[in-house]
């Protein structure tokens, strides 16, 4: 049988909301899904492996990379930029893959006009008072980063809208468990069962 249709799946929420927890516990759960890195020129955390979280590339090769339009969307956030390659998502999604991308709201913006099949998932906190406590105890940023990424947050929360799901993080296991069971009904469309009906009443 022809694999299903492939289905991307933007996943956003404001920094510090635990999206990278979250998604941990997603692909370690559904080893199906696949994981789209991203390329970003922002410093390597001490947590982080090149390659795995990120590609961690310079200025110069990511600007490369952008005119040889090998990169879907890109986005500035916070003096850097970040953006998703394009070659291993269109792959993914011709081998009828759920394609999964960690990305800000501007660039799910970008991404809904080239893919208006896209689900969106935007990860809520539980308060505002929460957040900036998640950031603080996170140590990765300076005061300046602190103020700089609260006031994207205040932002970004008011783009929520453009989401076809919210989830809130109040607890990770919980968070993930609940975009497991939206991908899980998701599977059920016409559109990602198109194939297997096609094959069904070939012969009728
Ligand atoms: P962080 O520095 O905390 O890892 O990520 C900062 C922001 O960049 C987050 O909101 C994250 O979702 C976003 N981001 C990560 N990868 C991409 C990407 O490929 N494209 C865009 N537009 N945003 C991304």
């Amino acid at each position: 049988m022809e694999n299903n249709e492939g289905m991307l799946l933007l996943f956003s929420g404001p920094s510090g909301v635990g999206k990278d927890t979250v998604l941990e516990l997603i692909f370690e759960k559904n080893k199906n899904l696949q994981r789209s890195i991203s390329l970003t020129t922002r410093e390597q955390r001490q947590n982080e492996i090149d390659g795995v979280d990120y590609h961690f590339v310079s200025k110069d090769t990511f600007m490369k990379l952008v005119d040889e339009k090998k990169v879907l969307e890109f986005a500035e956030y916070g003096q850097n930029y970040y953006g998703t390659p394009k070659g291993p998502v269109d792959k993914w999604l011709s081998e009828g893959k759920v394609v999964i991308l960690k990305i800000e709201v501007q660039g799910a913006q970008k991404i809904r006009q080239i893919y208006p099949d896209a689900i969106s998932i935007f990860l809520m906190p539980p308060s505002m008072e929460e957040l900036e406590s998640r950031i603080r105890n996170r140590g990765t940023e300076d005061e300046k980063g602190i103020r700089e990424r609260l006031n994207i947050a205040h932002q970004e929360i008011k783009r929520c809208v453009d989401y076809d799901y919210i989830v809130v993080n109040e607890d990770s296991n919980k968070a993930c468990d609940d975009v497991l069971d939206i991908i899980k009904v998701l599977n059920f469309t016409y559109k990602r069962m198109n194939n297997y009906i096609s094959e069904v009443i070939k012969n009728v």
